[in-house]
């Protein structure tokens, strides 16, 4: 019975392959961090990873999960209502309130399910959800799974947002949804503007913080302190994947009459599997070292800095960001390809996006800067990028 159904997957697959979109994957066989060892045992300078605290591979994180794989074993066997819920559950659903300055907090497996179940309890048809057009790909699909009327504005355009609002005076419940970093560019939701303008036209806001979450804002708690709007998000969703040590795991967290609503109706959270014990007591341990002391976010902070100061010295084109993110500007997609694989060979991985990830014509390199990168990783990667910029007419 396979065999036409083979065929049609091997020709989709040529396809794919012929596009330059076939995604192989890189094999490492070290621990993730600012510096990794492949297959062949050569070792690379990693800058493509959300590693953006450096907590990967933290000591201390892994302590406290070996030390909670002890004590609460190694799995729940079951989803939270029925009996997977411990202790460090509820003492990380806590954790996360207090860091977001929330009134309480739902635990997924993943962001990916905290977005894809997050619309469909609290929204029907008669509602209205306004998405940025630079959502994340977990967003859009909670949006499909509901019924609500779909608006979308041009990304962070807040005069597109305010025709969309506009617009959904016709719904009875109006909530836009953005993140907080979008990938590509590295850019920051404006949302103190998009709060003004819930306010004006009586809408509810949700922002995913999973690359703002660790990064932006004085002491890198996300948008909401990086805009001074708290109390005035009503939802935010996150994930323990990216700065919060990388294991898995994603949150959302906010007013409480919303996550009790979550918790009853939400079904990623109610038929999947409870987060492991030491995930969870991992994560307890990261926001108790979060709170102690900001030193983390500050060597993030200068490392972004630093990076970016040197690039734009040498000449590379780079977008403004206000992230670990940095997009430096090449345009053109089989260079941004052969610019990747110059810089693999330098020992440096970086990534190189073209279209349809990025419009067309907006071909770049993505760096992600963390907290882990020395000094001298980031003159070697700096020095990689100029040897690389003037070898291929990038740089004069
Ligand atoms: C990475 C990411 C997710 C998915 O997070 P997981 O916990 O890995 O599922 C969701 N939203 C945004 C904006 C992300 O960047």
């Amino acid at each position: 019975m396979y065999g036409k159904f083979q065929s049609y997957l091997s020709e989709e697959l040529d396809k794919i392959a012929q596009a330059g979109l076939y995604k192989k994957e890189r094999c490492i066989c070290s621990e993730q961090g600012a510096e990794i060892t492949l297959a062949d045992g050569s070792k690379a300078l990693n800058f493509c990873a959300n590693n953006y605290l450096g907590l990967a591979n933290s000591p201390r994180l892994l302590e406290a999960a070996k030390r909670t794989m002890d004590s609460r074993g190694y799995g729940m066997s079951s989803v939270r209502f029925i009996c997977g819920t411990q202790d460090v559950h509820l003492e990380l659903e806590k954790a996360v309130s207090e860091y977001f300055h929330t009134e309480d907090t739902i635990l997924y497996a993943a962001c990916f399910d905290a977005n894809g179940g997050v619309f469909e309890p609290l929204f029907t048809a008669e509602d209205a959800i306004i998405s940025d057009s630079l959502n994340h790909a977990s967003i859009i699909d909670g949006v499909r799974l509901c019924k609500a009327v779909r608006y979308r504005y041009a990304n962070a355009d807040m005069e597109d947002l305010e025709r969309c609002l506009q617009q959904a005076q016709a719904q009875r419940f109006r909530i836009i949804v953005t993140d907080g970093v979008f990938s590509m560019d590295g850019n920051v939701a404006p949302l103190d503007k998009i709060c003004d303008l819930a306010e004006k036209y009586d809408a509810l806001v949700m922002v995913d913080e999973s690359h703002s979450a660790g990064v932006v804002g004085a002491t890198g708690h996300g948008v909401a302190e990086l805009f001074d709007c708290y109390g005035r998000v009503d939802i935010h969703t996150g994930t323990l994947g990216k700065a919060f040590g990388g294991a898995v795991g994603g949150f959302t967290t906010g007013r409480k009459e919303i996550i009790d609503m979550l918790r009853q109706r939400s079904r990623p959270y109610l038929f999947s599997n409870s987060l492991p014990p030491m995930i969870a007591g991992a994560a307890v341990e990261l926001f108790k070292m979060l709170s102690e002391d900001n030193s983390l976010h500050d060597a993030l902070v200068q490392n972004v800095e630093y990076f970016r100061t040197k690039m734009l010295d040498a000449g590379f084109d780079i977008k403004p960001t206000q992230s670990a993110i940095c997009a430096v500007m090449l345009y053109d997609a089989p260079l941004s390809q052969r610019f990747a694989a110059a810089m693999a060979e330098e020992g440096i991985f970086v990534t190189g996006f073209y279209y349809p990830v990025v419009p067309a014509g907006q071909a770049r390199i993505r760096v992600q800067l963390s907290a882990a990168h020395s000094r001298e990783q980031l003159d070697k990667a700096i020095a990689a990028f100029v040897k690389v910029g003037k070898n291929l007419g990038v740089l004069k």
